[in-house]
């Protein structure tokens, strides 16, 4: 599959591959990308003020449809359309975890920016962060809830605004 590659750390340094597909591990879900979103912090990974690991696919924003599931996951079929949290690999254990926050673990790999993202075809990610979308929102509306979701959580949760 195609995918968008900051191939080392250094303004721009991100080129086009070809690269395999994700395989899909026991409690995780393969998504066929339909809509990305491109992020500001796409922008400072391509000036390099973003502390990233290359190389890795860059993209964090994205919504698709289900085309694999793994054999532990209930509850998600092939062809449903989805979108996720991004919090991968967060512990579990730490004050952030435990109080409901995964999102700002400091252990969290997320894709785009620590692990491979979604300027590509497909993704492979963790069952218990991945929310359907109901038909009346497009792919690409669905692609920037997550951009969405911070704004309200900023407005609606960090100041008074009612
Ligand atoms: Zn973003
Ligand atoms: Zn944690």
């Amino acid at each position: 599959m195609k995918a968008v590659v900051k191939v080392k750390r250094g303004k721009n340094n991100i080129e086009i591959y070809e690269v395999e597909k994700p395989l899909c591990q026991d409690n995780e879900v393969l998504i066929n990308i339909k809509a990305i979103g491109v992020c500001g912090t796409d922008y400072h990974i391509y000036t390099d003020e973003y502390d990233t690991v290359p190389p890795l696919i860059i993209g964090h924003e994205f919504s698709g449809v289900i085309a694999e599931v793994g054999k532990n996951v209930k509850g998600f079929n092939v062809g449903e359309r989805v979108i996720s949290e991004l919090s991968v690999q967060s512990c579990g254990v730490c004050r952030y975890c435990k109080t409901g926050n995964p999102q700002i673990c400091l252990d969290k790999k997320a894709p785009g920016t620590h692990i491979n993202g979604v300027y590509t075809e497909y993704i492979n990610m963790p069952a218990a962060l991945v929310h359907k979308i109901s038909d009346n929102i497009s792919f690409e509306e669905a692609a920037v809830i997550e951009p969405a979701a911070i704004v309200a959580h900023s407005l609606l949760q960090r100041t008074k605004i009612e």
